[in-house]
Formats: structure tokens, sequence, C-alpha cells
């Protein structure tokens, strides 16, 4: 496809930090890299926005774990300001709004974690049919929790976990989910001024275009040829697919010849689900989810109709009573597609046994990256189709032309910041692999 005989850029699609971490090493080791954007904006799911003075992360918030983990090395490296917001501290409320006991948390934790240890051991059945059955059979003698409310809180409890971080329901989810999200150890932090900041210092240096969404790839073993929106062709060495899982779902790139049936089939059969933020801020702090210890911050739980609701306290990091709930599977998917009248409703609604909620808050700030057009969701997650191999596909390039990456490559990582941002560097490893014995790039 080199008719000029000059060197062809490799293409980046996607300037998300998969694409970023790829295009960076490539460039670092010397080669052409050309990173092409549908948005108007670096980062992808990495998404700082300024609000009056502060900064909201609508997408990733979070370093999980930062013991080697190499997000928080390039924030060491580019000295970015990070605070440990861990989530293990929580308080529980009742149905009828009254708070847990400190004996109740402890009870209901040792049984959460009882059901969770057995769930490791149940291999590749529904989430939910595996939890239905443990849940019903482990011994509950002696409870201060009435046994068919703890029960119940446990199921609807373990649904919470499906939705957040596997942005799904338990239906659609495997029991060994736990084999998919790695964290690294240790406290996990945020960025009071932003992720952003970490994309940002990574694709200073690169030729970045913005607005510009490939919507055909053609492919051969001498190189690709990839079409714009405007019908604008862009002609490289290679290309590496960066985009989010949910894009190709809705098959928006067109692959010139059609994809083979192996890369098909794991498009469709790992998960993809919808993880909404609702931010707000209010003129009055919740006198029910003060945190009055000197910790950080404190995540409370509190059940309406079987169904779990998250609240994080972020007032110490925003000095302004500023809470964050997050929504994952079928009510995030119903948030992907509702008013902010709507969304504030439901919110009030809820939490109407413990508080009564204004009528406006002071600010509201909703997330609906499930109809995002450049992302048709928010992370990928193991469906009841899953296995390893899945991610395996992803890693064998096309013609040693059509190189992927992305969250959803990698198989230990998958849906993380840390994991993309792995997962652009294989991908970058594997395609200098190539060319040592190609002579064309
Ligand atoms: C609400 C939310 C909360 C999250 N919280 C956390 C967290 O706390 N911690 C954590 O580790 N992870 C979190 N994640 C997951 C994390 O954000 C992602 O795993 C990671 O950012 C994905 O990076 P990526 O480069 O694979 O994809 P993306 O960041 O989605 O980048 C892909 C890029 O491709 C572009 N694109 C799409 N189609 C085209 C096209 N046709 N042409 C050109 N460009 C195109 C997109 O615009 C996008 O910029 C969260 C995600 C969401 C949505």
């Amino acid at each position: 496809m080199n008719t000029e005989n000059q060197p062809l850029p490799i293409y980046i699609i996607g300037a998300g930090i998969a694409g970023i971490s790829c295009a960076q090493q490539l460039q670092q080791a010397g080669h052409l890299v050309k990173v092409i954007e549908a948005r108007d904006r670096i980062g992808g799911r990495i998404f700082s926005s300024p609000f009056n003075t502060h900064t909201f992360d609508l997408g990733a918030s979070w370093i999980h774990g930062i013991v080697d983990n190499p997000i928080y090395e390039i924030c060491k490296q580019f000295n970015i300001h990070t605070e440990v917001l861990n989530y293990d501290q929580s308080q529980y409320f009742h149905p009828n709004g009254q708070k847990f006991s400190t004996e109740e948390t402890l009870e209901f934790e040792r049984y959460y974690l009882t059901v969770a240890e057995l769930l490791t051991k149940d291999k590749n059945r529904s989430a939910f049919v595996s939890l239905q059955q443990i849940i019903h059979t482990i011994d509950y003698t002696d409870t201060l929790l009435n046994k068919d409310q703890l029960k119940q809180l446990l199921l609807s409890f373990f649904e919470r976990v499906a939705n957040d971080p596997f942005a799904t329901d338990l239906d659609h989810l495997i029991s060994n989910y736990h084999d998919y999200e790695g964290y690294y150890a240790g406290s996990e932090v945020v960025f009071p001024n932003g992720y952003g900041q970490v994309v940002n210092q990574l694709g200073k240096d690169l030729d970045i275009q913005y607005q510009t969404a490939i919507q055909t790839i053609r492919y051969t073993s001498d190189g690709v040829e990839l079409i714009d929106q405007h019908g604008q062709v862009y002609l490289g060495s290679h290309a590496i697919v960066a985009v989010p899982l949910g894009v190709l779902k809705q098959k928006q790139i067109h692959f010139q010849p059609s994809l083979a049936s192996d890369y098909l089939e794991a498009i469709q059969q790992m998960g993809f689900g919808s993880f909404n933020k609702v931010f707000f801020e209010l003129e009055q702090p919740l006198a029910c989810f003060e945190n009055k210890s000197k910790d950080l911050i404190i995540s409370s739980y509190y059940w309406v109709d079987d169904q779990v609701f998250n609240v994080l306290n972020l007032s110490k990091i925003y000095q302004q009573p500023t809470y964050l709930m997050l929504f994952g599977g079928s009510m995030s998917a119903w948030i992907d597609h509702a008013s902010d009248h709507d969304v504030w409703q439901m919110i009030t609604n809820s939490v109407k046994h413990l508080h009564t909620l204004p009528i406006q808050p002071k600010q509201l700030i909703i997330t609906r990256w499930g109809s995002d057009p450049w992302s048709h969701g928010s992370f990928s997650f193991p469906s009841l189709q899953y296995s390893h191999a899945l991610h395996d596909v992803f890693k064998r390039p096309i013609e040693n032309r059509l190189f992927f990456a992305g969250e959803h490559c990698h198989p230990q990582y998958a849906g993380t910041v840390h994991g993309a941002y792995l997962s652009g560097r294989h991908t970058a490893e594997a395609l200098m692999h190539t060319t040592t014995s190609q002579s064309d790039i």
C-alpha cells in the first residue's frame, strides 16, 4: 500500500490510556506514530471535568491498589497529587432506616466473606444461581440479624457487587468473576485534581488528530488503510485498534476483510456493561451519612425493596457537602437514557426513609456512558460465556498488521485503567517484535 516508498506511520485508533501508552512506547522506540481520536479530547473513559472550582472524574477515579501499580508509578514520576480513598469502611442501614449496630455490621460482613469465599470455588456458573444456592445452604445458627432478612440482604449486596465493579446484574455475571478484574495490593487513591493529569502527561508529545472517527479499516499483509467519517483515507504500516469493546460490539468500525470468527466471537461473548456516577452537592450535609472518624471517607449502604444503594461522602475532598452514588447494571442502563429530573427523583425517593433531600440539589452531575457514542458502555465484565481464552484472541495480530489494545484485552486486569495501560504497552511490544522481520517500517 506504500506507493511512494516513504515510511508509513503506525496508526493508533483511540486516545484512551491504552492507545496513548501504546503510542508513547512505539514513539520512544523511534517509530512514526499517529493517534486518531473521535472525541475532541484525550483520555476516553478517563475524563476529568471542571465544575465551578472543583474537578470531577466522570470516568475512572481510583487507582486500585498502589503497590507496584504502573499508574501510581506515573503519578510519582510526574508529581501528580493523589489522596487515599479506601472503600473498605462501610456503614449499613436497615430497610427501616435504622443503622446497623457494630455487632450487626460485623456479623453481616462475616457472612459476606463466608459467601464470597465459597463463591471462589464455584466455577463457570451463573453467579446468581451459584449465590442463591450458597446463601440458602450456609449455617445461620445464632444470628443477630433475622435469618430470612440476612439472606435477602446478602443476595442484594452481592447484586451490588455485580453492579460495581462489573457494570452488570448478577444473572449476567459468571460465578468466578473474582478471576477477572485484578487489583493491586495497597491503598486505593483518587485524584483531587483529576485522573486526566495521568493521560495528559503520557500523551503530551504525541501527534493526536481529534474529532476523527475511523469507520473502515482495510488490511492486507502489506499495510493498512483507514477511512474516517469524511471519507479521508490514511495509509499506514500498521493499525492498533484501541477503541472500547462497546464500539466493536456495535460494529461501528467495518473491517475489510471481515474479522475471523474467533475475533467476532470474543467481541460478542465478552460482557460490556453500564456503570454510571451521580455526584450531587447540597447546601447542608446529610447527617445520616456523616463520618465521625478521622478517616477520609465512608461508604454508606442502604436497602430499599431488596435493592442496595451506595453513597460515598466526598465532602472532605471537596470541602462542600458533596456525595457520589454509583450505579451499575440495569439501574445504570436506565440512567443512560433518563433525564436529570428523573434521576434526582429516583435518588430522592430511595433515600427518603433516611433523609429528605431538597427538590433541587445545588449541583447535580450525571454520567451516561451507555449512551456515549464513543464508548457504548463503561467497561468489560466476565459474562456467562467467559473464559480467559477470549482475551488471548485479542493478543493475536491479524496479518501482522492489525493489532488490538484496550482494557478488555488484558487477561489479568481487564476493566481497569492499569489494565488498559498495560495492554497498550504489551501491544506495542508485540508490534515491535513482529517488525524486526519486516523491512518497510
Ligand atoms: C464510570 C466509570 C468509572 C470507572 N472507574 C474506574 C476506576 O475507578 N479505576 C479504574 O482503574 N478504572 C475505572 N474505570 C475503567 C477505566 O476507565 C477503563 O478501563 C479505561 O479508561 C479504558 O481505557 P481504554 O484506553 O481501553 O479505552 P477508552 O478510554 O474508552 O479509549 C478508547 C478511545 O477510543 C475512541 N474511539 C472510539 N471509537 C472510535 C473511532 N471509531 N475512531 C477513533 N476513535 C474512537 C474513544 O473516543 C476513546 O477515547 C471506570 C470506567 C467508567 C466508565
